[in-house]
């Protein structure tokens, strides 16, 4: 018996390990180790393990708290409203249950609203005289992570209501499918859900631009005020919400009885039909339904665990779900020398495609599946696409154990090295690194060499007639190609034509295509708003380690600005991109084509700092310097001649004016540039 005990004691506390660990990759890292139809069922689990030995139960079970989702780099305040999980429900029974227990609990005419459960994070938004004055993320529950400089950039959230309330809102902040799918699709480590990506771009705090739009949307679903107390139910409080400003959800129905009927089976597992139909056509993911009771006395009934209200419940749409079997795992380096596993898989058809491999990502995920070569699998296709292992159904009668990764490069033989959860290829010179950046460099995203796919750069490799990027400038396609199979007349034609014309690809394209990490097309331009026109500047930034000066720039972390800092004091990228320039490739920015307007302000060296009056950025006013052959410096030094001093000015102007330098004033600065102009050239 005592055996028995200890057993289901380990059993127990394993499981909760387990969620722990999960929990903490998922809402710390928004990199899942598991599915979260693997996370439920395990959870699940434990509620009946508790259930049957209430005895053994740990009082600080995760099934007893919300999982916190508090991140140490962020600071925090408490919640003033309870910010609760929901209970789940994976049945139109377990529902039904629910349901039958509210009409015991709560007033003989019941109401309940059933909304989409929208797949994003929730987020409390806390307004005291109509203003926003705090976001905060869910948290533990009673503490949450202070977003609100995120929030201020997402364009659904009002920043000053029509009322002067005070009013707590709590929501769901979620990205679209396609933001998601636009975003993910630039990542080397893409994200594995539209929620993840969302929890990232929330928390990840930028002061420097506020006026730049988050893509992410809201649903604000619970609100609580002091002076509202003739609201007293959900629907009307939701209507209230709208009134005030706020983005509600209009896709949610009202199930109400006279205290005969109540919400039949039926009509519920109807609706759950509809909706699960309607899913895909949605433009943002939800993963079940909430049928929440609509009076607020009734809530007030049934009341709270430490964990969820018990007057709502959220039902879980099941993932549809294909079996499989791994039949080998095979190792992949990609352009950054990252090692990502693949599972082949026995053929399987799911959702109407056909699904043969699938990603395990790293060894963390493979260890949390425990999974082996000849495994039989769960499938799905996470968010209806990406298709993913969920569970081992029966382990390999072969005798082999969870898979591990090799300590050396599978295409090089280099020693791997781990940074976090990953391995990484050191060697800069790995075949297969090599060949993934050259992949990445002609991709649609980046020169956009149409022709020049995977296969023809294969080819040139094989032939040695490229073995860097720069390569392909230099290249006599004709003798090279000619000599292999399928390469006519016409398509090594077309490939030349292609390469030459991606010679006048901008700027912005070039700086994506060197394959910085972390640097795609969006960062590349926010470099380019941020004053960095010209591979010179950066070679600069790298000379003179301007950390600082990169993390100035708008959304620019410090980990972009080391690898930009590191990638461009390498002389073999150095000397790649002289080559590019000397092949003829433009590199021009958009700003590079702007007329220069006159050389009144040559010789001179400006910085700018606050905002400038009359400029949507201080951005526009550095171009007005510019096209009249002005230098724009970041830093104050004794070079400097000027500085333009606008609102909220930073240490800049102390520094100017102990150098001596000229201030100009913003609002001094339209005349100063009519004289300029009118003088052609003499202050
Ligand atoms: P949950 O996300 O399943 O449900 C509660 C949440 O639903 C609320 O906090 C709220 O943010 C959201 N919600 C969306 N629409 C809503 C609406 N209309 N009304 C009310 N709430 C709405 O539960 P949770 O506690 O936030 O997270 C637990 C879940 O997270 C797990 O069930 C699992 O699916 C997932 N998870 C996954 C992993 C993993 O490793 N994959 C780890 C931890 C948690």
């Amino acid at each position: 018996m005592a055996m028995n005990q200890d057993a289901i004691i380990k059993k127990m506390r394993d499981i909760e390990n387990k969620l722990i660990t999960y929990s903490e990759a998922y809402y710390k890292h928004n990199r899942p180790l598991v599915s979260d139809g693997e996370y439920d069922r395990l959870f699940d689990s434990l509620v009946e393990l508790e259930k049957q030995y209430p005895e053994l139960k740990n009082p600080l079970s995760p099934t007893v708290k919300v999982q916190s989702d508090l991140d140490s780099f962020l600071t925090e305040a408490e919640h003033t409203v309870p910010v609760l999980s929901l209970d789940k429900a994976y049945s139109v029974d377990e529902i039904m249950a629910f349901v039958n227990r509210c009409k015991k609990e709560a007033s003989n005419k019941i109401s309940f609203t059933l909304e989409e459960k929208i797949d994003g994070l929730s987020i409390v938004l806390y307004y005291s005289k109509g203003i926003l004055r705090r976001a905060l993320t869910r948290g533990n529950g009673h503490v949450g992570n202070d977003v609100t400089v995120s929030a201020l950039r997402i364009k659904d959230i009002p920043h000053k209501l029509i009322k002067e309330i005070d009013i707590a809102v709590r929501g769901e902040v979620y990205i679209t499918k396609k933001s998601f799918e636009k975003i993910n699709s630039t990542l080397e480590e893409p994200y594995s859900s539209s929620r993840n990506l969302a929890s990232g771009l929330l928390r990840r705090i930028d002061k420097s631009n506020l006026s730049t739009p988050l893509d992410l949307d809201i649903f604000i679903y619970e609100g609580w005020a002091e002076d509202i107390n003739n609201i007293r139910e959900h629907q009307d409080m939701l209507l209230f919400l709208k009134e005030l400003g706020f983005r509600i959800n209009p896709n949610y129905t009202v199930f109400s009885s006279d205290g005969s009927s109540l919400p039949s089976i039926s009509e519920i597992d109807k609706y759950i039909k509809i909706k699960t139909e309607q899913r895909s056509s949605l433009d943002y993911d939800i993963d079940g339904l909430v049928l929440k009771l609509n009076n607020f006395n009734d809530r007030e009934s049934m009341g709270y665990t430490e964990h969820h209200p018990r007057w709502a419940i959220a039902y879980k749409f099941e993932s549809p779900m294909g079996k499989s079997r791994v039949l080998q795992i095979t190792l992949g380096v990609g352009r950054t020398g990252r090692i990502t596993p693949v599972a082949i898989l026995d053929k399987v058809e799911l959702l109407g495609a056909s699904i043969t491999k699938a990603t395990l990502h790293n060894s963390d995920y493979i260890n949390a599946l425990e999974l082996a070569i000849g495994d039989e699998v769960s499938i799905s296709r996470r968010g209806d696409v990406i298709p993913a292992i969920e569970d081992v159904v029966e382990k390999n009668n072969l005798g082999n154990t969870t898979y591990k990764l090799g300590e050396f490069c599978p295409s090089c033989g280099t020693k791997l090295i781990t940074k976090g959860a990953n391995l990484f290829c050191p060697n800069s010179e790995c075949p297969d690194r090599v060949k993934g950046e050259i992949e990445y460099f002609v991709s649609k995203d980046c020169m956009d060499i149409e022709g020049v796919g995977p296969s023809v750069v294969n080819d040139l490799i094989n032939c040695k007639a490229i073995k860097s990027y720069d390569d392909l400038y230099y290249v006599d396609y004709n003798s090279v190609l000619s000599t292999l199979a399928g390469y006519k007349e016409r398509k090594i034609t077309a490939i030349i034509n292609a390469v030459n014309k991606s010679k006048d690809q901008p700027f912005i394209r070039v700086l994506t295509s060197i394959g910085i990490e972390g640097v795609g097309l969006s960062t590349s331009e926010k470099l380019i708003n941020g004053g960095i026109t010209s591979f010179d500047r950066l070679f600069e930034i790298a000379d003179n380690n301007e950390v600082e000066f990169l993390t100035s720039i708008n959304e620019i972390g410090e980990s972009t600005a080391l690898n930009i800092i590191r990638t461009f004091s390498s002389s073999v990228i150095r000397n790649r991109i002289e080559r590019l320039r000397a092949a003829g490739l433009n590199m021009m920015t958009d700003k590079d084509s702007e007329v220069l307007l006159n050389n009144s302000l040559n010789g001179q060296s400006w910085c700018v700092t606050g905002s400038i009056s009359g400029y949507k950025n201080p951005d526009l006013a550095m171009e007005e310097i510019k096209k009249r052959g002005g230098r724009v410096v970041s830093g104050v030094s004794k070079k400097t001649t000027h500085l333009l001093v606008g609102s909220a000015p930073g240490s800049k102007l102390q520094k100017a004016l102990s150098f001596g330098t000229t201030i100009i004033k913003d609002s001094e600065f339209s005349q100063f540039l009519e004289n300029a102009d009118k003088q052609g050239g003499i202050e």
